[in-house]
């Protein structure tokens, strides 16, 4: 527990898109956290003291009280234990690690240490899941239906490591309907069958297809691809007793029955700070592996087929 007046100090690691795009704008919009350093190994940041590396950072700037880690999924395990050990809060961006068995040994070093642990999933933060999850809980659901396609050259330009083992290629976005679909369901799902498309020359699949089932039986169906241009689709549909519901833009739109209920503005990363500092003000650690443990069993089970090979049309030539 800490004192509820003090802001606690934070130092971020990876200086990448989605530091820059969401937590730095959150983090300046959360007085209860002081944003204190930064390392990143190319990046720098404008004002800050800036680090090569996680282990730079701890020993540089040992008053740092949290850690929030922004760097891709391989590799974060070894920046978390870090902090873990020097007796740092943590937060991970999503998905919260390479594999499960990993974050698992992070929730047992967290316990050891006394800190806090946060496996952020910035898609439960929209606007429209708790009105979904209250919705769906008092109705009998019949299917349910994922579209989750998007232009991976727009959202994910030059990155490389979301095409190698561990960067989970198209369930990097994939996996933020999983987070929604997990926290919104009042009932677990499994996977029982999954195609995975590979470009003939990467290590991760392009586009997916993930046949589930619910505990009571009802069917849930995800279609995953990084290949649209145009419009983009982050759709999550429940055909239910009570009506239609539909949530759009990844859980900022929904409506039920044809009748829109929400449509907000983007605030998932400020609603993320506001958590983490709550549960390190209250000695908490919030760590739900289900959206990574759906996308394991996906891999698990999945046949794997071959597509033309990607090339980035965001890279010249
Ligand atoms: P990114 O643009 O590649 O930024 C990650 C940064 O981490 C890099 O700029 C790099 O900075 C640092 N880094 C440290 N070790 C690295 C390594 N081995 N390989 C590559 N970079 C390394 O990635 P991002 O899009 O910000 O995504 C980071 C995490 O946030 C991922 O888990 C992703 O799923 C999640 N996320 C991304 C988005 C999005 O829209 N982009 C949205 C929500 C969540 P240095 O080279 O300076 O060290």
């Amino acid at each position: 527990m800490t004192d509820m007046q003090t802001p606690i100090t934070l130092g971020l690691v990876g200086l990448g898109t989605i530091a820059r795009n969401q937590h730095l704008p959150a983090l300046a919009a959360t007085p209860g956290l002081h944003l204190v350093a930064v390392a990143s190994r190319n990046a720098r940041h404008e004002s800050l003291p800036n680090f090569h590396d996680i282990d730079a950072l701890l020993a540089g700037a040992p008053d740092v009280a949290a850690i929030t880690l922004c760097t891709p999924p391989q590799g974060r395990f070894v920046q978390a234990a870090a902090a873990i050990r020097a007796g740092k809060h943590v937060m991970l961006e999503k998905p919260p690690g390479a594999s499960v068995s990993e974050v698992e040994a992070l929730i047992r070093l967290a316990e050891a240490a006394g800190v806090t642990l946060y496996a952020s999933w910035h898609s439960r933060a929209a606007a429209a899941v708790e009105e979904a999850r209250g919705f769906l809980a008092t109705t009998k659901i019949r299917r349910v239906e994922i579209t989750w396609k998007e232009d991976v050259c727009k959202w994910h330009p030059g990155q490389e490591w979301i095409w190698q083992p561990g960067g989970l290629g198209v369930f990097d976005p994939g996996i933020n309907a999983l987070s929604i679909l997990t926290q919104i369901l009042p009932e677990g799902v499994y996977p029982t069958a999954a195609v995975l498309n590979y470009p003939a020359n990467k290590a991760a699949p392009i586009a997916a297809e993930v046949t589930m089932e619910s505990a009571s039986a009802y069917p849930v169906q995800a279609v995953f691809d990084w290949r649209q241009t145009g419009p983009q689709t982050w759709d999550i549909r429940a055909e239910t007793d009570a009506g239609e519901l539909l949530m759009q833009d990844g859980g900022a739109r929904l409506s039920i029955g044809g009748e829109a209920r929400i449509v907000a503005q983007d605030q998932e990363y400020e609603r993320l700070y506001a958590q983490f500092e709550q549960l390190i003000r209250t000695g908490q650690s919030d760590v739900d592996l289900a959206p990574l443990k759906l996308v394991a069993d996906a891999f698990l089970l999945g046949e794997r087929r071959e597509v033309e090979p990607f090339f980035d049309r965001s890279i010249a030539p």
